[in-house]
């Protein structure tokens, strides 16, 4: 008993633990939460409720996740808050922070550990995929990115929240239960991105988001210019969606803290730069031979030194989303809206297996007088292969050479086309 009491303390020290370093803070997403609990206080309580939760999920899914193989894409509106017109960032550049996102959630980043990396074991590809929306809450066409002209110059502290409010300069978010809501805008001072947590989605859905200062933000256009030239490969984006779907950074806010993940290192407190494997920043905390794992993205280093989620993080957002963000499983904001069902002669459209390794049968009613074209086309809308034209009514196809990940399927003729889900395992 005396044992269970001093372990919930500690989880209870461990989850609300937070030591502010204002000259080495890159990223202001437990400041967001402190601020959160202070207005809320049943915050503090849901949070542990649905720490139990995830634990007990975890457990249950222990052995599944890895042999289900089952993909999920998150649908994801970037809205532009603009003052100066360089902070309008360009198209190119949002595509650019979907594709890190992509990237590292799928462990696609070419600066992954290799296999020789004694970190290599952990290193896991979460199954996560992000998508720009292709229709908005009310079911209409977008390409998923807003833009809005403020007047306010840049985002002090006390007026973060403002940043998602239209009424104040912002943007009011998008039903965060539907879809990821990434702001870009320019953040006073140094601060990188900050995020909310799943838990303040009950209390605060209209603060749910992903907030990164337009230098920060993906690797084109604006992305690494000025003082943030570190910061040029996109992972501020990688870190505070990591936060989003409830991952801590790595030392857990508090000297050789609980990030409430067992397979990353302790870690005295954040580290910087482009530390040297080994790195052992303290090793009072308990980290191995191999030190810490300062190539996580939830730590603090360099944009080109953090390469790696782990297993356990992998877990832990599945839990979130299989949780508190269960309404992103259903929401269809990645469904393209201009599709015309009524293909000429083409009565039924079926592909299996589905999922499937690149090989499967399209099988398509042709009524003997319509020529249809196939395509692959990516969540963002770009052919990533064409299939050509179909002329049976059973065809096997090979699209072994894309690469594994969800794809649309689209069928078409000169005046119409529809479309099926596609997903590729490796
Ligand atoms: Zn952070």
């Amino acid at each position: 008993m005396v044992k269970k009491i001093q372990i919930g303390i500690i989880v209870i020290i461990a989850l609300f633990s937070f030591s502010a370093n204002a000259q080495s803070n890159k990223c202001g997403t437990m400041q967001q939460l402190h601020k959160s609990i202070a207005n809320d206080p049943t915050l503090k309580q849901r949070m542990l409720k649905s720490e139990k939760s995830a634990r007990l999920w975890n457990l249950n899914h222990l052995n599944k996740r890895k042999s289900e193989g089952n993909l999920i894409i998150i649908p994801t509106v970037v809205h532009v808050i603009w003052n100066s017109s360089i902070e309008n960032v360009s198209d190119e550049q949002i595509r650019s922070q979907i594709d890190v996102l992509n990237n590292d959630f799928r462990l696609m980043n070419e600066d992954s550990l290799d296999d020789q990396h004694p970190f290599h074991p952990f290193v896991v590809d979460t199954k996560i995929e992000f998508c720009l929306a292709q229709q908005d809450e009310n079911g209409n066409a977008t390409n998923g990115i807003t833009r809005t002209q403020t007047n306010v110059i840049s985002w002090k502290e006390d007026n973060w929240d403002d940043i998602k409010s239209t009424d104040s300069g912002g943007k009011n978010n998008w039903d965060p239960e539907k879809y990821l809501n990434i702001y870009v805008v320019n953040i006073d001072g140094g601060i990188l991105g900050f995020a909310s947590f799943p838990d303040e989605l009950q209390s605060k859905p209209d603060l749910d988001g992903v907030v990164i200062r337009f230098e920060a933000f993906g690797t084109k256009g604006t992305a690494g210019s000025g003082e943030f030239a570190i910061n040029d490969k996109g992972r501020t984006g990688t870190h505070e969606v990591g936060h989003w779907l409830n991952l801590r950074h790595i030392w857990g806010d508090t000297a050789c803290g609980d990030d409430f993940v067992d397979d990353t290192e302790k870690a005295e407190k954040a580290n910087f730069d482009k530390p040297v494997f080994p790195h052992r920043a303290n090793n009072q905390c308990g980290s191995g031979d191999n030190g810490e794992m300062y190539m996580n993205f939830m730590d603090y280093v360099d944009d080109s030194s953090m390469v790696m989620f782990t297993s356990g993080q992998a877990s832990r957002m599945s839990a979130t989303l299989n949780g508190l963000r269960v309404g992103l499983l259903t929401s269809n904001g990645c469904e393209l809206t201009n599709v015309i069902n009524d293909l000429n002669s083409v009565n039924s459209v079926m592909v299996y297996p589905n999922p499937n390794n690149g090989q499967f049968i399209l099988s398509i009613d042709l009524n003997n007088h319509t020529v249809v074209r196939a395509s692959i086309i990516n969540m963002l809308g770009g052919i990533v292969k064409d299939i050509g034209i179909i002329t049976k009514d059973r065809s096997p196809i090979d699209i072994t050479d894309v690469q594994a990940g969800a794809y649309y399927l689209r069928i078409s003729n000169t005046t119409s086309s529809i479309i099926k889900k596609v997903f590729i395992t490796e």
